[in-house]
């Protein structure tokens, strides 16, 4: 579904990227480790067309879109839920999963948001309790539910999701990973960065490590989460080879 050919990716001097493939299946679950500065936010900026690669090549179903305005990617169907989470704080919960779909929101017509809207409510139940509220007083676990059933709104196939874990509680990560496992039920595929890799491992069908801007191992998520390099650097166990 989406094929990364050698991406080179730099900030000025500063080179982000160097020469990242991967590829993604439809309807799996991959997810890119890595520690803090390794590049994983800059790829998924790359794909969804904030950044443009220096060169490399992005396709996806089949189409090349390296370049493409953020708002074609959009449109052709991979929507990115940014780190942080970035709904609009003074408006509620239903106007941000409104603001979500507005971009296919001719296409899909009114009984299609609506579809979609009852989509995200399923998944996470507590958003259709708060949905007058001010997204600005959500808790953090109830923000970070929206921010993916905002981006859910756009009914993508391919959805980016960067760090849905950060500064939560374990119970809400564990609430909203099993929600993110749902996704390819629906047709949803998923590109998970995660830090917290064993979460992310937990539930990836496939998995990317990322160490400075290089693709230093892939495999299955068992494999990974087998493989004492992964387990020493990620997983804060002691390699079993030492
Ligand atoms: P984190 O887990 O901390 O979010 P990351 O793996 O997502 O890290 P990136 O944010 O992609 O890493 O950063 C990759 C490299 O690019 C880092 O060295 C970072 O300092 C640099 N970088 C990121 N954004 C910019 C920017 N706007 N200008 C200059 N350098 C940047």
């Amino acid at each position: 579904m989406l094929e990364i050919e050698d991406l080179f990716v730099s900030y000025g001097a500063i080179q982000a990227l160097s020469g990242v493939s991967l590829s993604i299946g439809e309807g799996n679950i991959v997810t890119l480790i890595g520690a803090n500065g390794a590049g994983k936010t800059t790829l998924l900026r790359t794909i969804s067309g904030l950044l443009r690669p220096g060169s490399g090549r992005i396709a996806f179903e089949g189409r090349e879109i390296t370049g493409r305005a953020a708002e074609d990617v959009v449109r052709l169907g991979i929507s990115h839920a940014p780190e942080g989470r970035q709904n609009f704080a003074a408006l509620t919960v239903r106007d941000n999963l409104l603001i979500g779909a507005y971009p296919v929101y001719r296409r899909h017509g009114k009984a299609g948001v609506q579809a979609d809207q009852e989509r995200v409510f399923t998944l996470f139940p507590i958003l259709r309790q708060r949905q007058r509220q001010m997204a600005g007083t959500l808790s953090g676990g109830e923000q970070q539910m929206l921010a993916i059933g905002r981006v859910l709104m756009a009914r993508p196939r391919l959805v980016l999701l960067d760090e849905p874990s950060m500064g939560l509680a374990p119970l809400v990560v564990r609430e909203i990973l099993k929600q993110i496992r749902r996704l390819p039920e629906a047709g949803t595929t998923v590109l998970l960065v995660e830090q917290n890799a064993r979460s992310a491992l937990a539930i990836a069908d496939r998995g990317y490590v990322i160490e400075t801007g290089r693709v230093v191992l892939a495999g299955s998520a068992d494999e990974l989460k087998r493989d004492p390099r992964v387990q020493a650097a990620y997983l804060g166990r002691a390699s079993r080879a030492r």
